[in-house]
């Protein structure tokens, strides 16, 4: 039953085949037996679970039906689920239960969805191996020395391991994308406005989007659809009526343009993913797609920009963890300051503490125009580069990271060594594109990702594509051993 992917359960509870009762118990077990070994997840939620999914069951018998009537998925741990401990990877937040659901949370539960759980991450969403978790590393499916990617690792190695079929993530500078490369899943991050950003906790607020993880295309499509949707709580959600992701997924791609960036395969891309990139281009080229060589002159700059905006915005969003208002204080404060200074010393790790620091500095007086300035006009020579391939091309394709997965610890010591890993996937970011990942293969037994950019909106484009893929090669249905 774990094996189903959210289409297959779709049509499984439609034919009463079983109910999402009986599936939502199987998968408990399941993580319950299996998840010791991962580390994927930070909450479960089995009597919610169990309740929603009899809910469901009950909709269903009633006459109603719906792609995600009884489906099990669960939230990263970001998601504010009310009531339930929303942690954000943080102590900081260790105590914290929401007040409220998330947009996301909200819309996904109406449409019949069942929580099994929050899942791991790294701490506030920063980092690109989910090693910054205070609630402890992931582990790869794949290879458990290796890290899964970041920072969506848990809703990744679950969904990967079949723990369940698909999860929510968001992506602030690629841990939708990136985890999705590290174990063989499709991820997309939407257009920048696309999914709201209400109850989920803000790391770098003109940068992050949620959106879905799952095992193949049609299941992205189906948890976006679910997801997708104008909420005027969030200024920045965007009032574009949502197609039908699904019914975009089967398209020709007879004619389709794809760009391949020239600054893609540069050296510091590992040989044999390039090689795992090339193979895609020439399926899709079968598939009647055409290919053009194109330029990102700007991409070079893209890392050390989104590395000022990026940690700019986050001391910002996180000065409200003072000690006062959310989550962890510490003991005995002598006064104000040292209230403030303890519980955020005490309450953030270290990477989060880098950060904040690292963005105060590039927002203070006197150094504003040098960094923050300077970053925010990369940034617009980024969003031009896209604009003016988009001209010449329908799609962009190309490695989802320069490397597979690495082995935990490997990077640890060397934060600069890990923010490199997120030169393909930060760009979109900047842009405020959408992207997705999707399977392409494997080096020594790990997964490899390839990553295609579209214009803003274009979300049905980039699932089409990646279905027709789907349809032609199989490297999205390999399972990892043990799992
Ligand atoms: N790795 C990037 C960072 O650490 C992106 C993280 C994310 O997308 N949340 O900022």
């Amino acid at each position: 039953m774990h094996h189903m992917t959210l289409a297959e359960i779709a049509r499984g509870l439609a034919d009463k085949k079983f109910s999402s009762e009986e599936l939502t118990k199987v998968l408990l077990a399941r993580i319950a037996q299996l998840d010791p070994q991962l580390n994927s997840f930070i909450s479960l939620t089995e009597e919610l679970a169990l309740g929603q999914a009899k809910a469901a069951d009950a909709r269903r018998a009633n006459g109603e039906s719906g792609a995600l009537l009884g489906a099990p998925i669960a939230h990263k741990d970001l998601f504010c689920t009310l009531g339930i401990r929303t942690s954000c990877g943080s102590k900081m937040l260790d105590n914290f239960k929401a007040p409220y659901d998330a947009t996301v949370v909200a819309k996904l539960a109406a449409a019949g969805t069942v929580t099994l759980g929050k899942t791991n991450m790294d701490e506030f969403a920063m980092g690109s191996a989910n090693e910054s978790s205070y609630y402890g590393s992931v582990k790869n499916p794949w290879n458990l020395e290796h890290v899964p990617g970041g920072s969506s690792g848990g809703s990744a190695a679950a969904v990967a391991a079949r723990l369940l079929p698909a999860a929510t993530a968001t992506d602030t500078g690629g841990s939708i994308r990136q985890p999705a490369a590290f174990t063989n899943l499709t991820g997309l991050k939407p257009t920048y406005g696309r999914v709201s950003r209400w109850g989920m906790i803000a790391y770098a607020s003109s940068l992050d989007q949620g959106g879905p993880l799952a095992r193949t295309a049609e299941d992205c499509a189906i948890l976006l659809q679910g997801m997708a949707g104008f909420d005027p709580n969030d200024s920045t959600s965007i009032d574009e009526p949502v197609p039908d992701y699904r019914a975009s997924l089967n398209g020709s791609l007879q004619g389709l343009r794809i760009g391949v960036p020239k600054e893609y395969f540069s050296a510091g891309l590992d040989p044999r993913i390039a090689e795992r990139v090339h193979n895609s281009v020439k399926e899709l080229e079968k598939l009647g797609a055409i290919i053009k060589e194109i330029s990102l002159p700007n991409m070079q700059h893209a890392i050390p920009a989104y590395y000022v905006i990026a940690p700019a915005e986050a001391s910002s969003n996180l000065s409200r963890f003072d000690g006062v208002r959310f989550g962890y204080r510490c003991e005995n404060p002598e006064n104000l300051i040292d209230l403030y200074k303890r519980s955020r010393g005490e309450g953030f790790g270290a990477e989060v503490q880098r950060r904040i620091m690292v963005g105060a500095y590039a927002l203070s007086a006197g150094y504003y125009d040098a960094y923050y300035l300077k970053a925010q006009k990369i940034r617009r020579l980024v969003k031009n580069d896209f604009m003016a391939a988009f001209n010449e091309v329908d799609i962009i394709l190309g490695p989802t990271t320069p490397n597979p997965a690495w082995k935990l610890g490997a990077k640890t010591s060397d934060p600069v060594a890990e923010y490199l890993e997120d030169v393909y996937t930060i760009t979109a970011n900047l842009a405020g594109l959408p992207g997705l990942s999707m399977p392409a293969g494997f080096v020594d037994g790990l997964p490899v990702g390839v990553q295609l950019l579209a214009p803003y909106f274009q979300e049905g484009r980039l699932l089409n594509v990646a279905h027709q893929y789907q349809l032609n090669t199989d490297w999205h249905t390999r399972t990892p051993t043990g799992f």
